[in-house]
């Protein structure tokens, strides 16, 4: 059995947070995630300045694709509204291997099944043990769903559906469009360039009003695939993007329990109105590290829960 001070269970924006601000004291730390790094994440790879600020470094420092985006042009039900700003779009392979990476952390590959509590500490799948737990395993966490689910159970009204692609292209238009309630979606769709020729469009939507109206996310897509090629954004033919589940932010009764901790998408902390993750990811996994080496409660109070701010008011602190 192998034993370490903390174990974090999953090595997303999350994990790696949590990892990074326990390493920088020096602290032991373990990562268990199921996947080897670099790894597939769904997810549009847009990021905020906040993100930035919270990890310390800067787009200079960062060593793989990051564009910036000086507007973000939003189309609400056919109205154009292009919003000045500072945001960002990174590759989530590129940027979660590296966040990992920067955290100094030891990383084990390994999915987490079985986890029991014994004399005060946390064993797992009887191969490892510690006295702290992090759950960062996104939305099909094993620690919320051993600790937590009960006392937090996630509101299905904020289960968003969601389909999209990451693909090498040679986009000739660099703005990033994001089209809110197109054909009722009650959600957004949305055109990312990234660096190094990639391009990331995707579409999400509430999982509940879609079902009660007989629609899928699907038929959502075909809708904004046939979109995309009447612009002239893409010109692929077949576009067979990949789905993908999480939750917005719901009222996070408890994130902490004795020794054990739930954040990102484990506590279910995306944006409600953009399903903005990534930021909330890194905050709360930050706070679970502070909460380990100072002894206090974890708190996600002032962690948003809109990003709307954020994008009028980059800079804000
Ligand atoms: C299509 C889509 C587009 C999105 N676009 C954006 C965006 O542009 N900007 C933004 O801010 N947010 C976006 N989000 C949300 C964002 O991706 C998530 O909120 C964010 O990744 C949460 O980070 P996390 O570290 O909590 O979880 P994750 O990034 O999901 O990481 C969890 C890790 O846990 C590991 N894991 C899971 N189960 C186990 C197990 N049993 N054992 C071991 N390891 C396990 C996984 O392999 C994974 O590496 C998007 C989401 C989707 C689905």
């Amino acid at each position: 059995m192998r034993e370490v001070e903390t174990i974090i269970v999953g090595g997303g924006p999350a994990g790696a947070a949590c990892a990074w601000k326990l390493r920088q004291v020096g602290r032991e730390v373990l990562v268990l995630d199921r996947a080897a790094f670099p790894r597939l994440k769904p997810c549009a790879g847009w990021i905020t300045p906040l993100v930035l600020r919270e990890l310390q470094f800067k787009p200079a420092d960062y060593p793989h694709s990051l564009m910036t985006f000086k507007r973000l042009h939003f189309r609400i039900r056919g109205r154009r509204i292009p919003v000045p700003t500072r945001q960002y779009s990174i590759r989530r392979t590129e940027f979660d291997a590296w966040l990992l990476e920067r955290a100094g952390a030891l990383v084990v590959q390994h999915r987490v099944r079985h986890i029991r509590r014994e004399n005060g500490q946390f064993v797992i799948d009887d191969q490892f043990r510690c006295t702290y737990l992090v759950g960062a395993g996104g939305t099909h966490c094993p620690v919320y769903h051993t600790f937590f689910k009960e006392l937090n159970p996630r509101a299905k009204e904020r289960v968003i559906s969601t389909l999209e692609l990451e693909f090498p292209y040679s986009w000739h238009d660099a703005n990033c469009y994001l089209w809110f309630f197109d054909h009722d979606l009650p959600g957004y769709s949305w055109y990312v360039p990234k660096g190094n020729g990639y391009l990331n469009i995707g579409i999400g939507g509430k999982q509940f009003v879609m079902k009660a109206r007989g629609e899928t996310i699907r038929q959502h897509w075909e809708r904004f695939a046939e979109k995309l090629q009447r612009l002239g954004l893409v010109q692929n033919g077949a576009l067979e993007p990949y789905g993908y589940t999480y939750s917005l932010r719901s009222e996070v009764a408890v994130a902490q329990k004795g020794n054990a901790f739930i954040v990102g998408d484990a506590a279910g902390l995306a944006t409600l109105d953009m399903g903005e993750g990534i930021g909330p990811a890194v905050q709360s996994g930050l706070r679970a590290a502070e909460a380990i080496l100072t002894g206090r409660p974890l708190n996600l109070k002032g962690i948003p829960k809109y990003s709307f701010w954020q994008i009028l008011f980059p800079f804000w602190k």
